[in-house]
């Protein structure tokens, strides 16, 4: 089966594995080139009766066991189902959460995090439900979503340490908006505009970081009280995960790739120590180590929800991409 594996009980991070078919070109369908790529990766359903037997017939493999896996005949929408609509709710409440594609450049982040008009990403589905489920909420009275796109311009912006805000981008707009329409049209114009150069390895390698914030006020007022809830949602499609030395690449690239490595590495950090749920706000977690973890960290600390999506390819000679991702994704549970 293409979904495999059951929510669990609440945890502060959630990871699933999301598998993306072959492209045309993989299959040997495109012209260009005629051999077929072979597939190398297989989800398991935990519980299926032929299981352990299989596993047993397979002991030179690795295997890894996540929250959630979903496989190439998946849409975004079947892991928006399972592993983000309740975190949506959670935002609308006035709590934080912070949702990531994580993977090597061809894998599909930005496939999952924006999705195409047939299959909507991440980004596009939250938005919808965002502004459904303000449109349902009788009992306030107001809301105001304002929504920020670090873009390929805003790399030069100023963290500051804001006592009354905690960490915020210095000189970033805010855009308040009344439409998921309209965001999505700020998406696209922030995604156009994302860094993306060639290299050996891959077509379009994108070298950043892309974060879409969107924040939800919104205002309660009873016979008793007049109480404002603010949630942050956090959308991030990451930088391809793969090593700079591996993509063969130099000058520039590899110090944009060498600042990248440094800030996923960053990122693997932080979520390590928030990895175990006693551990979440107790543990010393080194937001400070990246610009990255430091924007994210309303996001990934205290009463936040965290779900990493990593994403993979099924092709062999991706392989060890796809284990390094699995590996980094296994760590983060
Ligand atoms: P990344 O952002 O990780 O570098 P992309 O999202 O650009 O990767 O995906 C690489 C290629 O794979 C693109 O051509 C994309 O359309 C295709 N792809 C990714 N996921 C899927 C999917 N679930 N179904 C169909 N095609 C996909
Ligand atoms: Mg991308």
């Amino acid at each position: 089966p293409d979904l495999i594996g059951d929510s669990c009980a609440f945890k502060s991070i959630k990871v699933a594995i999301k598998c993306r078919p072959l492209t045309e070109r993989e299959q040997g369908r495109d012209i260009v080139r005629v051999k077929h790529d072979k597939e190398v990766v297989v989800l398991d359903p935990v519980f299926s009766k032929d299981y352990l037997d299989r596993i047993q017939n397979r002991t030179k493999e690795k295997n890894y066991c996540f929250d959630r896996a979903f496989g190439p005949g998946c849409t975004n929408l079947d892991v928006y189902t399972a592993c983000i609509s309740s975190v949506i709710s959670g935002v609308v409440q006035g709590l934080n959460a912070t949702v990531f594609a994580y993977g090597s450049t061809g894998s599909g982040k930005t496939y999952t995090m924006v999705g195409t008009k047939s299959d909507p990403g991440l980004m596009v589905l939250s938005l919808h439900t965002i502004f459904d489920l303000i449109k349902k909420d009788k009992n306030s009275d107001e809301f105001e979503v304002i929504y920020d796109l670090l873009e390929k311009s805003s790399a030069h912006l100023e963290l500051r340490e804001d006592p009354m805000h905690g960490i915020v981008v210095a000189g970033l707009r805010c855009i308040k908006v009344h439409s998921a329409d309209k965001i999505l049209e700020l998406l696209n114009l922030g995604n156009s505009r994302r860094k993306t150069e060639n290299t050996e390895a891959n077509g379009t390698s994108s070298r950043s970081h892309a974060v879409l914030e969107i924040t939800v006020k919104r205002r309660q007022k009873t016979e008793y009280c007049n109480q404002v809830m603010r949630g942050k949602l956090s959308l991030v499609d990451l930088a391809g995960s793969e090593r700079a030395s591996e993509a063969n690449s130099g000058g520039q690239k590899l110090r944009d790739g060498a600042n990248i490595n440094r800030s996923l590495l960053a990122l693997a950090n932080c979520i390590n120590a928030l990895g175990k749920p006693q551990k979440k706000g107790l543990a010393y977690v080194p937001y400070r180590n990246s610009k990255l973890t430091r924007i994210l960290k309303d996001g990934l600390s205290g009463n936040s929800q965290t779900v990493m999506v990593a994403t993979i390819s099924p092709v062999d000679s991706q392989y060890h991409h796809t284990l390094n991702t699995l590996k980094y994704a296994d760590r983060a549970k």
